[in-house]
């Protein structure tokens, strides 16, 4: 097993995770097994608990693992299903260590941050193998930059390894190099966190300059002469229109070359060009569409990056580029859809901007603009149909109104008696049984469907009778537990919502089938509006 470390220097926000995620594919189609690894340095056990503004989305994975967006990206570049396991937090590693201790397992000892909290890192690591077998190489993204507090311990551990593995073990040193007014590019924030590094024990064997244009070959062999590399072990992490072309960028590079060599692996063939041809999908695509996404974390558009993302592959498949418009629930109007092809409300919790998403969902079923709704969004489908259909005034969920006359959204029972916070919602995947004939049926093709979720309230059954009965459908369910995962109106161009989250699933290679029918749908809207 080979051991690659990516850390960060000088800023936070680099886009490391998705230098890494294109690590992972460059070495994956050059055969080998990449199993990716994030380490996060906060004291939350996971990210579960985070408001999206703290650290964009929170990731859940098909185990129920909710997890920081960077596995996203590992997912979605390498097209391979990850476990909880790809994710370690300063919470998690002195959780077990602090139960260990309490069960008396370091019994007569002091228990101390070394060996035993970097015994247990490197322990985790040594072990990891993201679920596969014969695993070539590990690949950690250490998060936050180099000379952070919080990360220092993982740093620690990661060196104490580097004694042990030898060659077997590299590390890819993420820079900014910032360019001045003038247009020079400064290398000097990039020499001091390799210094930073250096004062850790760790001397970087690659260099990446994450800068607005490609570094300049003066600016390689500067960096290289003051951070003790070859000028050819400094590459260009330059601003690209998408973030999938640098894998590409990086191949140019030969950079699944370098690090061939320096692990001393067998050299298998290059690339194989076949994520250039995915990409050349998007970047080729001429129609456009406006989807609007009616949220309350639209301050941060990393709050709904799967859900972006979603929309560029289902853009890919329709040939088409889809121009995310975030649109703020609690201040938006009509006049805010006029443009629109299509619109999303995505999951949230808690009840501000509610009403806002509500109207916005009439507006879309009264106007026929193709919808999707995704957790929250499905959940407030349901609400608006019953209010403004059905004609149950003031029906809601109780997470928002506790006391409505129609909670038509409701806790099940056991989520009634669950106090704590941290990992008890309805996570990770589970079944979907579709009904024939319906519109998830046509997308999905298939009966039985596996998505992702994380939410504690449901549809409750008291009402499915009534909002059946006046047109709406329910045309996916979970049928062990007798919950719905799917609604749809039938008589709208493309009205759909779902319990789960289907922007988890989404890949390049396999855009969510809910996203590229919500595109079609939208581009028949566009269409439709030019003719008229
Ligand atoms: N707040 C809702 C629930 O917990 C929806 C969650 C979500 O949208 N992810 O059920």
């Amino acid at each position: 097993m080979k051991y690659i470390v990516v850390t960060g220097g000088v800023l936070s926000g680099l886009g490391k995770g998705v230098a890494v995620a294109s690590i992972g594919r460059i070495l994956k189609d050059r055969g080998y097994k990449v199993a990716p690894l994030k380490i996060d340095g906060y004291v939350n056990v996971d990210p579960g608990t985070m408001n999206p503004y703290e650290h964009g989305e929170v990731y859940v994975l098909d185990d129920g693992s909710e997890t920081d967006l960077d596995l996203g990206h590992y997912e979605r570049f390498l097209n391979e299903n990850l476990t909880g396991a790809s994710n370690i937090t300063t919470g998690s590693v002195y959780k077990t260590v602090i139960d260990k201790e309490r069960k008396g397992e370091y019994l007569g000892k002091t228990v101390q941050i070394i060996p035993h909290i970097t015994d247990e890192i490197k322990d985790r690591i040594k072990r990891f193998n993201s679920g596969k077998t014969d695993v070539d190489i590990v690949l950690i993204e250490v998060g936050g930059t180099v000379g952070d507090m919080e990360n220092r311990i993982f740093i620690e551990a990661l060196r104490q390894m580097k004694r042990e593995k030898g060659n077997e073990m590299l590390f890819i040193h993420l820079s900014y190099v910032p360019v001045i007014l003038s247009g020079e590019q400064k290398t000097k924030p990039t020499q001091h966190s390799v210094k930073e590094l250096l004062a850790l024990g760790i001397q970087p064997d690659i260099i990446l300059g994450r800068c607005e244009e490609p570094l300049t070959e003066s600016t390689k062999k500067k960096i290289a002469l003051f951070c003790g590399l070859n000028p050819y072990d400094v590459l260009s992490n330059a601003d690209l229109p998408d973030i999938y072309l640098l894998p590409i960028e990086l191949t140019k590079q030969d950079l699944g070359g370098i690090i061939i060599k320096k692990l001393g692996l067998e050299s298998r063939p290059p690339y194989t060009f076949k994520w250039d041809h995915l990409v050349e999908k998007i970047m080729k695509a001429k129609k456009e569409v406006n989807i609007g996404i009616i949220g309350k974390y639209t301050g941060l558009e990393d709050a709904y990056l799967s859900i972006k993302e979603s929309l560029k592959h289902a853009g890919a498949a329709n040939g088409c580029i889809v121009n995310n418009i975030f649109i703020e629930s609690e201040t938006a109007s009509a006049k805010d859809y006029k443009n629109l092809d299509g619109m999303i409300v995505p999951g949230g919790f808690g009840g501000r901007g509610v009403e806002g998403k509500i109207k916005a969902i009439t507006y879309a079923r009264e106007n026929g603009l193709p919808f999707l709704g995704i957790c929250l969004g499905f959940q407030l489908a349901v609400v608006e149909y019953a209010r403004n259909v059905c004609g149950l005034k003031n029906a809601n969920t109780t997470e928002t109104d506790e006391k409505t006359p129609y909670p038509v959204i409701d806790l099940i029972p056991e989520q009634k008696d669950v106090h704590s916070k941290g990992g008890t919602m309805r996570l990770g995947s589970f079944p979907c049984k579709i009904k024939k004939d319906s519109i998830a049926h046509k997308l999905y093709e298939s009966e039985i469907v596996d998505e992702r979720h994380r939410h504690r309230w449901e549809v409750n059954p008291d009402y499915i009778q009534i909002l059946e009965k006046n047109g709406l459908l329910f045309s996916g369910v979970y049928e062990q537990r007798n919950l719905m995962e799917l609604a749809e109106i039938p008589s709208h161009p493309y009205f759909i919502a779902t319990q789960a989250h289907p922007e988890f699933k989404s890949r390049l290679e396999n855009p969510a089938p809910l996203f590229s029918g919500l595109v079609k749908a939208a581009l028949k809207q566009r269409r439709k509006m030019a003719s008229e």
